[in-house]
């Protein structure tokens, strides 16, 4: 009981919208299953560009947006201001 609830402080209150975790958008299934581990369960979500960004950036955020994206947060703001992935996506 303990660790469940300890488990459940360490992971990422965007899980359950996240088209990262929920959909493995973009990823093969190793990958993605990968991003979850690493991030989204752990407490290192909070290094997270997504979750980061989302702090600064109050709409949806593409899924090109990876959490280990090489960018700060502000940098990804700036790019999701220009429409930088609408023209990729
Ligand atoms: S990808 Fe980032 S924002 Fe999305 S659930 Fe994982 S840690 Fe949270």
């Amino acid at each position: 009981m303990e660790s469940n609830f300890n488990a459940l402080k360490e992971q990422c209150s965007k899980v359950d919208k996240c088209p990262i975790f929920r959909e493995g958008v973009l990823m093969n299934s190793i990958t993605g299953e990968s991003y979850k581990m690493i991030y989204c369960l752990k407490k290192k979500h909070e290094q997270c560009k997504r979750f980061l960004v989302s702090k600064i950036y109050n709409k949806p955020i593409p899924v090109q947006v990876l959490p280990n994206n090489f960018m700060s947060p502000e940098e990804i703001v700036k790019k999701l201001e220009q429409g930088y992935w609408d023209k990729k996506a």
